[in-house]
């Protein structure tokens, strides 16, 4: 939700205390992301308050997709009114709280690839000074809570497959990829029955859009 971070360790003790102001739900225009698994939860969300919602529904209805370097499409979620609220955002509460995406799970803090042979490092978010000072948080203990066993494992074969499609992608030009962005958002974040597990949907479309963008690339006279 904002670009002030610095890195923590694991052991580091936080004086936090969520105060429930909804602060870090205004002003985010372009600034939540959607990533797969939290598309798929979303879904998930509706499904279990009676609606039948597919992950292409979150994406249309609660989303918008943008174009991140290079030319990688993600989703953001979308705002409403003056103070660009987060869509889901109900008088200071979350509408979605058990199914909000990891962004906002781990808000305040947030995680990046580990270095080192380490699968993640660990960052605070430093944008609201006003819930700092009161509370105790150990940084380990509210990845524990917050970052979920499948949740992790979801993160770090998100961010092996992306490295995999950033190299096939800067191999294409912007008109290539435009023509594959179906496809690309399909696998990505659609294509999921929601009766089944996640993980194994994600890491078979995965392979899938790998095949399909190296095939492209292929007949494209590209070389990968
Ligand atoms: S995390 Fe901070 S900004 Fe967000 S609702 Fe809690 S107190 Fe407000
Ligand atoms: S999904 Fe919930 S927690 Fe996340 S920004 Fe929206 S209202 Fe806030």
């Amino acid at each position: 939700m904002n670009e002030q971070i610095v890195p923590v360790s694991g052991n580091q003790k936080i004086a936090f205390q969520c105060q429930r102001c909804g602060a870090c739900c205004r002003h985010v225009e372009n600034k939540v992301m959607l990533e797969p698994y939290d598309v798929y939860l979303l879904a998930l969300h509706f499904q279990s308050e009676g609606q039948a919602v597919r992950p292409e529904d979150i994406c249309a209805q609660y989303a918008h997709s943008m174009p991140l370097e290079p030319y990688f499409p993600i989703f953001l979620l979308n705002t409403a009114g003056e103070d660009q609220h987060c869509i889901f955002l109900n008088g200071n509460h979350c509408s979605v709280y058990a199914h909000r995406p990891r962004t906002c799970r781990l808000y305040p803090f947030t995680v990046d690839a580990g270095r080192r042979g380490k699968d993640f490092e660990y960052f605070l978010c430093t944008d609201y000074p006003d819930h700092f000072g009161k509370g105790r948080v150990r940084v380990s203990d509210w990845f524990y809570e917050n970052f979920s066993k499948d949740a992790r494992r979801f993160v770090k074969a998100d961010y092996a497959a992306i490295r995999q499609y950033g190299k096939l992608l800067r191999q294409m030009t912007p008109a290539q990829i435009d023509h594959l962005l179906f496809q690309f958002l399909f696998y990505r974040y659609w294509n999921y029955d929601l009766s089944k597990l996640f993980q194994e949907q994600f890491e078979h479309n995965q392979r899938q859009l790998l095949a399909f963008l190296q095939e492209q690339l292929a007949q494209n006279g590209g070389s990968i």
